[in-house]
């Protein structure tokens, strides 16, 4: 395969997989129908990919099922050498798939460099680790009897992924799934499959035998309301809109299937009058402006104590306008351009719904002109609204986009905090400690960052509650959610029992 010109300007070395992976091969589809991934810097297509329809979502889960009886039953301790292996590749091959998850997505560069791919490598290399060391139970039962319990896969797991962060969050599913002895069907994103495949192709090279991952990038409402559906597939966890978590479930009643879901969010960023300011104010804005705000845990609610507001906000505005925006393969970029041209003009749209309900637009607003004309931008926007229950305070915007609240006093920041029916990242900052452990206890949410914001870590829970969710991701919680328990009785003492004595 030759490269493309549009790869020798992305500075990559390998061609782009661009065919689906099913047992262990790059293929076609059946259907022979693809289609195109552009770049959200300028949208011009970057190639064409194998779109996945039902026959092919079969192939692949018979493929996975093929392939279960000898992954489940391998050493765990093999299983995680493989994915060991994967992690070193993953580093090996570091700098190509930074450049391919930026030109696909939009990530500037800087990020996935320092971000995307470490945080990849480094969940797959934790799950690595934890495959042998996630164990069952001895249950102190009955004088005679031993019970224990064994953590067993699932089978074949159904992994639906988003457009914000697709190698990261093919990591977050795939590597507890893989640990613990799952075999997978994955659906990446429709406009955001590459670095996924290239994943694939590394899995193939550290000896992930054909068949235990499969990925068949295709579109939600056909590959990924299959996979739901699927009576071959025994569980589905999906990342993405709560809308859309809502149709898997009720796609996963045929089988029953066991369904994890992490969905969308509108996190409270809560600054109090004692804050270190300085700390919130560069927290905030990573919080909201990371990744052009197109992040579940955003800080899109920026909740300030009215003593402090103007004070925080002075310094806050002239921030987000100084934040370099441009092409997300210049080394010097902070903010890329939104994944798509579609959820461009629906992060848009939001500013209208602020001005409607009599928001105050304190910077941004509107797409860039010059250069970046072509592409998918939107300028850092700060918008101060009337009141909690405003659209914008309410809804997911996922983007640049902050709403900023003013509060009194305690219970009315706990209010505003608890005012949604999302409940996935929040933070506090604050240099009262009863406060701070008091709104952890209180605070409607699956994640709690105190004085810091946006932090994750393969081994800390991360998941939401109400709309926003169930199961968790990373750590021990996400080998128990990748695995079934069964109890096993032994009468080790042989007794008869004592019933229907004659
Ligand atoms: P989305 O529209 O729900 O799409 C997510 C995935 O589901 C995509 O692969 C999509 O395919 C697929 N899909 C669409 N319709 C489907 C259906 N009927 N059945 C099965 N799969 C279907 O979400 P998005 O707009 O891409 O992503 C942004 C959302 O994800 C936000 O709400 C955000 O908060 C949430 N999110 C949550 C977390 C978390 O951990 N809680 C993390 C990141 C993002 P297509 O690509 O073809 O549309
Ligand atoms: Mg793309």
């Amino acid at each position: 395969m030759d490269l493309s010109d549009i790869q020798k300007t992305a500075g990559l070395r390998t061609p782009i997989r661009n065919q689906l992976f099913i047992d262990g091969k790059f293929v076609d589809a059946l259907s022979g129908e693809t289609l195109a991934t552009l770049n959200p810097h300028d949208n011009s297509v970057i190639t064409h990919v194998a779109m996945a329809g039902k026959a092919d979502i079969d192939l692949a889960v018979a493929a996975a099922q093929r392939a279960f009886p000898k992954w489940s039953r391998l050493p765990a301790a093999e299983r995680g050498r493989l994915l060991l292996k994967l992690a070193d590749l993953i580093e090996a091959n570091a700098e190509e798939l930074a450049r391919l998850e930026s030109l696909d997505t939009g990530h500037p560069l800087k990020d996935s460099r320092f971000l995307d791919v470490p945080r990849t490598a480094g969940c797959y290399r934790y799950f690595g680790g934890m495959a042998d060391k996630f164990q069952g139970e001895t249950i102190p039962v009955e004088a005679g009897f031993l019970n224990y319990t064994l953590r067993e896969p699932v089978g074949v797991v159904g992994q639906v992924v988003p457009w914000n962060f697709p190698l990261m969050f093919t990591s977050w599913k795939m590597a507890p799934a893989l640990a613990a002895g799952n075999c997978i069907v994955m659906k990446p994103a429709e406009i955001t499959p590459l670095s996924s495949l290239k994943i694939a192709e590394l899995m193939a090279e550290a000896g992930i035998p054909p068949g235990v991952v499969n990925l068949v990038p295709g579109l939600g409402s056909v590959a990924g309301q299959y996979i739901a559906e699927h009576p071959g597939i025994a569980k589905v966890a999906f990342t993405g809109s709560t809308a859309t978590g809502k149709r898997i479930v009720q796609a996963s009643a045929g089988n029953l299937k066991k369904v994890q879901l992490e969905l969308g969010g509108k996190g409270p960023n809560i600054v109090f009058e004692d804050a270190n300011l300085q700390a919130a104010i560069n927290g905030s804005a990573w919080a909201i402006f990371h990744n052009q705000g197109q992040a579940c845990i955003a800080g899109s609610r920026l909740v300030l104590h009215e003593k402090i507001a103007d004070a925080f906000l002075d310094k806050f505005v002239p921030l987000a306008q100084s934040i370099r925006l441009g092409n997300p393969m210049d080394d010097a970029t902070e903010m890329g351009p939104l994944t798509s041209l579609q959820h461009r003009d629906r992060v848009l749209s939001y500013v209208e719904v602020a001005r409607q309900q009599g928001g105050e637009i304190l910077t941004g607003g509107k797409a860039p002109g010059g250069a970046l004309s072509g592409g998918c931008y939107v300028e850092p926007t700060i918008v101060r609204a009337k009141s909690f229950k405003d659209r914008v305070a309410q809804e997911e915007v996922f983007g640049p986009f902050v709403t900023v609240l003013t509060f009194k006093d305690d219970a009315e920041a706990m209010q505003i905090a608890n005012g949604t029916d999302y409940g996935l990242g929040s933070g506090l900052w604050t240099s009262n400690v009863h406060r701070a452990h008091s709104f952890a206890r209180d605070i409607y949410a699956g994640m709690v960052w105190i004085n810091c914001y946006k932090r994750v870590n393969p081994g800390s829970p991360f998941g939401g509650v109400g709309q926003s969710g169930y199961g968790r991701e990373m750590g021990f919680d996400a080998m128990r959610e990748y695995t079934q328990v069964k109890s096993v009785w032994v009468n080790i003492d042989a007794q008869i029992p004592p019933h229907y004595k004659r």
